[in-house]
């Protein structure tokens, strides 16, 4: 139950009340906007984010799909009951916060009608060393994954082909990912690994510096790059359309030069928490 309990927190944190990180991020963006109509966005969107937390609400109708994200201790006890855990808190939080059921069959459009399915909540896991258990809760909407691209690029591209590339992925998504958005680029490996990378560096606080120096600045790059295009707070023009660039790479083919950019929208909804095997937890993202 101390597993499903805490995923149930998570997810309504998640769907309720943004991260303090991303919060600080819309007020600055809203302290920077030149363009009045820009600004005028802004202040819907902190207001917006004002009144779910007020209310106690999803802060979007679309609630997204979910993914869990779980780095766990090889000496946590109960691995083997996470995913059930994981699957109950879903039906639970599509019920409770609510949810917009948001899962349906591939082939049929069939909606089971509580976020589960094949597949889905997706389920990401990493183990070490520990006795702990970190999850992770993120949920994004359709606006933000549609805008998602891959390009499996010549290494003779080098950075400018990947500025280029991610530069022309932000100008074709516009307004639609809802700006001001999190940009996460995923770089090497193979089209899967950038792909999962793009989406994992959507996860970054966006308060940290990338400790890798070139990577630092490719998001310094491209955050200046990003916000020159116009396209402004909700695509209405502005001076902010991306709050942050997160980069996360891998080594790479020699002959391999995979790009992916994944989008976040403002409503980056995003939680943490760690379980201890005594029980004990933390809340890692939000202050309780
Ligand atoms: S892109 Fe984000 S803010 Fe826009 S409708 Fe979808 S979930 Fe909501």
């Amino acid at each position: 139950m101390l597993i499903e309990d805490t995923v149930l927190n998570l997810l309504r944190l998640a769907a309720v009340r943004l991260p303090e990180d991303v919060k600080a991020a819309l007020r600055r963006a809203y302290e920077l906007e030149g363009n009045p109509l820009g600004r005028l966005q802004l202040e819907n969107i902190l207001e917006n984010i004002r009144l779910a937390e007020e209310e106690n609400v999803p802060v979007c109708q679309d609630t997204g799909v979910i993914s869990f994200y779980l780095r766990a201790g090889l000496g946590f006890r109960g691995l083997n009951s996470i995913e059930g855990a994981l699957y109950r808190a879903a039906r639970k939080a599509t019920l409770e916060i609510p949810l917009r059921p948001n899962s349906v069959d591939f082939f049929t459009n069939k909606n089971p009608g509580d976020n589960t399915g094949r597949y889905l909540p997706y389920i990401s896991w990493g183990l070490f060393n520990g006795d702990y258990l970190d999850i992770t809760v993120l949920l994004r909407g359709g606006g933000s994954e549609n805008a998602c691209t891959l390009k499996m690029m010549d290494p003779s591209a080098g950075l400018e082909g990947v500025k280029e590339f991610v530069l022309d992925s932000v100008i074709k998504a516009g307004g639609k990912p809802c700006p001001p958005t999190i940009i996460g680029v995923g770089l090497g490996g193979g089209a899967d690994i950038a792909t999962s990378l793009a989406k994992r560096a959507l996860l970054k606080p966006l308060d940290e510096e990338n400790p890798n120096e070139d990577a630092a600045k490719l998001e310094r790059d491209l955050y200046e790059l990003i916000n020159m295009t116009g396209i402004g707070p909700m695509g209405l023009g502005g001076n902010i359309t991306t709050l942050a660039v997160r980069v996360e790479y891998a080594h790479r083919h020699p002959a391999s030069y995979p790009v992916a950019v994944a989008f976040q929208c403002w409503a980056a909804r995003r939680a943490t928490a760690r379980i201890y095997s005594d029980g004990r937890v933390e809340y890692l993202s939000h202050k309780i």
